[in-house]
């Protein structure tokens, strides 16, 4: 069932709970990333420019400590969000209590304000994490609607998003335009692509993934896999790894999975080796002739060429995991192919699933090229895994 997003709830006037995800870098109590908050304005500016009272909140780290609440506000980021908006914000530095309510009841239409990290209230039997019913009803006391556009969290059932969206009344809860486009782009591939749609799955370890290959094996039409995880596979086929990485109790599983999916699970032919897990270490290209004392570190020149065939003509891609250990420039080629690769692809619809992927796709310059990044790495595998997402599931149905 669609979900209603930002624009099918009537805001003007109205108080509007907004979790956002402004769980953002911070060094020194200094934002040294501002990204989450520049993709939370689309949803802010709407609420504004239609007159809501905007009342923000989002966690910020983990909190189990008085010294990590010290060093967890989101005071730097209530400044940084005045900047971005040229325009007051409100911090409150409190999750609950009289300052607080006092402050959001003075709000006038298009006044937007910000309360503290809703994890500081984990310190107290992990209120927020654990949902606690009372702590729900509460937040959704101080509102009158509730957006959700804090993606990243979306696989977690959390009193500042399922605790709020179950005590706000029925209609009253919506997407925000950032969760939509996730459940545009991520739902959409997965659940309706446009043919052929081709995954290709990275990363270090097959046990992580499990789940998304299984999944991806049922949707797609090819399914990719490189990266350390490849390794696993590979022994499966027989095949010398050398000191790879590689998971034994998962080797029988991969043999399964491969005579299951048969031409339709695609494996690197060649692999960069080296005898030492450095950057700096010689390296060569290992056509199935990996050595005892060898780790594969990334897939080959012969693999690059294989994937970029294999996506030729792919109208979807999906893609979550470097091709291997892309950290260290020697061993980040097969990475960077891909990359570009599924970039350069035209009039393909193609969906970087956060984590490793986005790292590098933004560090090389290619975010622009992609359809969509997600922004949330553990909710959008929990998406690819085909996963119902409480964060979005308890919001109200079109
Ligand atoms: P994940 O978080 O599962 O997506 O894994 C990402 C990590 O996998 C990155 O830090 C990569 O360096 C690592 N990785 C990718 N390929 C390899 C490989 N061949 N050997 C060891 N680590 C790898």
């Amino acid at each position: 069932m669609a979900k209603k997003i930002v624009t099918d709830l009537s805001v003007g006037g109205k108080k509007v709970l907004v979790r956002v995800d402004f769980n953002v870098p911070l060094k020194n109590g200094v934002i040294t990333d501002d990204n989450r908050i520049v993709q939370a304005l689309p949803t802010i500016q709407y609420l504004i420019d239609n007159h809501a009272k905007v009342i923000l909140f989002s966690h910020l780290g983990k909190v189990k400590s008085e010294e990590d609440k010290a060093r967890l506000s989101l005071r730097p980021v209530a400044e940084r969000l005045s900047e971005l908006l040229k325009k007051e914000v409100t911090f409150i530095p409190e999750t609950r209590g009289e300052a607080l309510e006092t402050a959001i009841n003075g709000l006038a239409e298009g006044d937007v304000l910000l309360f503290e990290n809703t994890r500081f209230e984990d310190l107290d039997g992990k209120k927020e994490s654990k949902n606690d019913p009372e702590l729900g009803k509460y937040w959704a006391s101080l509102g009158e609607l509730f957006v959700n556009d804090a993606f990243g969290t979306a696989h977690r059932a959390h009193a500042s998003n399922v605790g709020i969206a179950s005590n706000i009344g029925e209609g009253n809860s919506a997407s925000g335009f950032l969760v939509d486009k996730e459940i545009k782009f991520i739902g959409g591939a997965v659940d309706n692509p446009e043919r052929p749609l081709v995954a290709i799955l990275g990363g270090a370890k097959v046990s992580d993934k499990i789940a998304v290959i299984e999944n991806l094996l049922e949707k797609a039409d090819k399914v990719i896999i490189g990266g350390g995880m490849a390794y696993t596979f590979m022994k499966a086929q027989g095949k010398e790894i050398g000191i790879s990485l590689c998971e034994n109790d998962k080797v029988e599983y991969a043999r399964e999975l491969m005579a299951k999916a048969g031409d339709k699970l695609v494996l690197p032919v060649d692999n960069v080796v080296a005898k030492e897990f450095s950057n700096d270490a010689p390296s060569r290209v290992a056509q199935g002739d990996i050595q005892p004392d060898e780790e594969g570190l990334d897939i080959g020149p012969k693999s690059v060429e294989l994937f970029k065939k294999t996506l030729e003509g792919a109208k979807t891609v999906i893609w979550n995991g470097p091709m291997g250990v892309f950290e260290m420039p020697n061993f980040a080629k097969g990475t960077i192919g891909v990359c570009e690769a599924i970039a350069n692809l035209e009039g393909a619809t193609t969906i970087i699933g956060g984590g490793d992927s986005a790292t590098a796709a933004i560090s090389l310059g290619y975010a622009e090229k992609f359809s969509h990044i997600s922004t949330g790495g553990g909710a959008s595998l929990e998406y690819l895994e085909g996963k119902v997402l409480p964060g979005i599931d308890s919001l109200s149905n079109k």
